[in-house]
C-alpha cells in the first residue's frame, strides 16, 4: 500500500488546449493518505472519472506526475501499479463460473490454490453470492454481475488502492445500502487505500472519512463530512452538500458586519473590507424564524418533509430556505429571521474568506 501524490497534474483530451475551458481536470496538487477511504464527490462531467482513470493508469495526464509513495509511477502500466478498479458497469467473464471470475486476479498473480478457495468463498460470504458460486456468469442480472465486479476489486489483499467509479450505480436500493456498509468494513478490515466516486452526497458522506468535492474541473475542498458541512470553502460545496444547500445572498462586509440590501447582519468574526463579489452563506439549520428578533421576511410556503419542515421564505428578494426542526412551532406572527452569527460564512468570488479575528471586534 502506498500514499498517492499527485504534482502539478493536468488533462486535456484535446491535442493542443489553449485556455482553462479546454482542461477536463485543471491543474491540480494533491496527496491520498495510505490507508485512507476517500470519496471523489460532483456533478455529472466535472472530472472524476478522468482523475480515476489517471491515477490507475488508464490515461496519460497531458501534464504532471503520479507518486505511490516515493516511486513515480506516471509512465507505469495499470497491472505495474498494483490498483484494482471496479467500473459502473459490470466487467465479466460470461463464459466463466462466479468462483473463476472471482478467483481471476489472484490466478493471475500466481496465488496459491488453497489460499484462492479460501479468499474467494470469503468474498463470495461478502457480496452474498456464495449459492451461485458455480454457476457461469452469463444469465445473471446486471446487479449480480455487478456484485462480481465488486468481488473482483476487492479479492487482492496485496493492491496498493482499490478505485471504485460509481460502482453502485445498477444495483437496487437495498443492496447498494448493504454492499457500502461491506465496503467500509471492508476498509476498516484491511486498511487499503479507497477512493470511490459518486455523484451522491448521501453515498459519500456515509462511506468515506474524507470527502473530496470536485466542481468543473478542480478540486474544490477536501474535508470531512462535518467540515463540508460547517465550512465549505466555495459557495458550490454550500449549495451541492446538504438538503437544501446553503443559503446564499449578496452582501456587503464591513468588519463583522454584513449588510444585505442595506440590514445589517452581525457576524461571529471579523472579515475586513472583502472585495468582488461579496456573499453570505447559512444554512438552512442555522436560520430560526421568529415573532420579535432579526430581519424582515415573507414566508411563502411550509413544506413537511417528516423529520422536519423546510420553510420557503423570500428575504429581500432572494429565496432562501429554513429548516424548522421537530417540535418547534411556526406561527402566522413569525414574520423576523435570525441568523446565528457564528454559522455565517462569507464569500467573495465563490471562495469562502478566513475570518480575521474572533469575536465581534473589528
Ligand atoms: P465525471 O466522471 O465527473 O462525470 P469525466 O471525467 O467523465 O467526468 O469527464 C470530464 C470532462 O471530460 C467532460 O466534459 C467530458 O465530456 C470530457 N471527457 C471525458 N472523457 C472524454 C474522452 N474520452 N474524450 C473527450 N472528452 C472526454
Ligand atoms: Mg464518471
Amino acid at each position: 500500500m502506498a500514499q498517492i501524490t499527485l504534482k502539478n497534474l493536468a488533462h486535456s483530451y484535446l491535442a493542443a488546449p489553449t485556455g482553462d475551458d479546454d482542461y477536463a481536470l485543471k491543474e491540480l496538487n494533491h496527496v491520498w493518505k495510505d490507508g485512507e477511504a476517500y470519496a471523489l464527490l460532483g456533478p455529472s462531467g466535472c472530472g472524476k472519472s478522468t482523475l480515476l482513470n489517471i491515477i490507475s493508469g488508464l490515461l496519460v495526464p497531458s501534464q504532471g506526475r503520479i507518486l505511490f509513495g516515493d516511486d513515480d509511477v506516471t509512465e507505469k502500466s495499470t497491472a505495474d501499479r498494483n490498483i484494482a478498479q471496479v467500473f459502473q458497469f459490470p466487467v465479466v467473464y460470461d463464459t466463466m463460473t462466479v468462483r473463476d471470475n472471482l478467483a481471476f486476479p489472484l490466478r493471475n498473480r500466481g496465488a496459491d490454490a488453497d489460499y484462492v478457495t479460501r479468499r474467494v468463498e470469503e468474498i463470495a460470504h461478502m457480496i452474498d453470492m456464495e449459492a451461485e458460486l458455480d454457476r457461469k456468469a452469463r444469465g445473471l442480472t446486471a446487479d449480480a454481475k455487478q456484485k462480481i465486479s465488486l468481488g473482483r476489486g476487492m479479492v487482492r489483499e496485496d493492491v496498493n488502492a482499490i478505485l471504485f467509479d460509481e460502482p453502485l450505480t445498477v444495483i437496487d436500493p437495498h443492496m447498494k445500502w448493504e454492499l457500502r456498509t461491506q465496503l467500509k468494513e471492508l476498509h476498516n478490515r484491511f486498511g487499503h487505500t479507497m477512493i470511490y466516486v459518486t455523484h451522491d452526497q448521501t453515498e459519500a458522506l456515509t462511506f468515506a472519512d474524507k470527502v473530496v468535492v470536485m466542481y468543473d474541473g478542480r478540486v474544490v475542498q477536501m474535508g470531512t463530512p462535518e467540515e463540508l458541512f460547517e465550512t465549505p470553502a466555495h459557495t458550490f460545496v454550500g449549495y451541492f452538500i446538504g438538503s437544501p444547500g446553503m443559503n446564499l445572498l449578496d452582501a456587503k462586509i464591513d468588519g463583522a458586519t454584513a449588510y444585505v440590501d442595506g440590514t445589517e447582519i452581525p457576524l461571529g468574526a471579523s472579515y475586513g473590507q472583502p472585495q468582488g463579489r461579496v456573499q453570505i452563506g447559512i444554512r438552512p439549520e442555522f436560520v430560526t424564524l421568529s415573532a420579535d428578533e432579526g430581519v424582515p421576511v415573507k414566508v411563502r410556503r411550509i413544506e413537511d418533509v417528516g423529520r422536519h419542515r423546510i420553510i420557503r421564505a423570500d428575504f429581500f428578494g432572494t429565496q432562501i430556505n429554513i429548516i424548522a426542526h421537530e417540535g418547534v412551532s411556526v406561527s402566522p406572527e413569525m414574520t423576523r429571521v435570525v441568523f446565528e452569527p457564528s454559522k455565517v460564512n462569507v464569500y467573495a468570488d465563490d471562495w469562502r474568506v478566513e475570518p480575521a479575528a474572533l469575536g465581534r471586534a473589528a
